[in-house]
């Protein structure tokens, strides 16, 4: 079976690294598909978050990463994807992640797989490291050590001032 793992990864965290993982000792094939960003205050442009999800899945072998134009059910459809693999984190995550499921198995017919979010990871968020980063904040802890890196690169290093 093939999984689609979708989200924009702006940046790429440890409990994306952890669905990703655990996707890909479940499925085949694993795709990442990195989306658009629509969020007003996204730091990483797409060819950066795909290099960066490139960075953090290396040596899994049966893991690529694409970057998402447009629908995501069309790009399953391209990738013969079987099903959508999501990372489950609190309530709000719930409603908004069941309105998607349907919304997807409405219009191409495919199945959304929801994976609860690692103990360690369940409370980390993409908009919160790049909130913290931004305002000179050590997210290391939080992130592949390339996306500590860029941050560095981008904000400054905190432990040096
Ligand atoms: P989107 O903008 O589509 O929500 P994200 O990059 O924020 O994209 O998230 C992509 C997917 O990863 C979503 O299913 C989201 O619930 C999940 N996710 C985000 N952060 C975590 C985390 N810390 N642990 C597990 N899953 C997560």
């Amino acid at each position: 079976m093939k999984a689609v793992i979708s989200g924009s990864f702006d940046p790429v965290t440890r409990g994306h690294v952890d669905i990703i993982r655990r996707a890909w000792r479940l499925f085949d094939q694993v795709v990442v598909g990195v989306a658009v960003n629509s969020s007003k205050n996204g730091i990483f442009s797409m060819e950066e978050r795909v290099e960066l999800v490139e960075a953090a899945v290396e040596g899994m072998s049966s893991v690529s990463v694409a970057p998402v134009d447009g629908l995501l059910v069309d790009f399953c459809a391209e990738q013969g994807a079987d099903v959508i693999v999501r990372g489950l984190r609190f309530g709000g995550d719930f409603d908004y992640e069941l309105q998607m499921a349907h919304m997807n198995k409405a219009m191409s017919g495919i199945e959304t797989v929801l994976l609860p979010a690692g103990r360690e990871y369940g409370t980390i968020s993409s908009s919160i490291i790049r909130s913290a980063a931004s305002n000179g904040g050590d997210v290391g802890e939080f992130v592949p050590e390339a996306v500590s890196e860029a941050l560095r690169h981008r904000f400054g290093d905190a432990s040096q001032t």
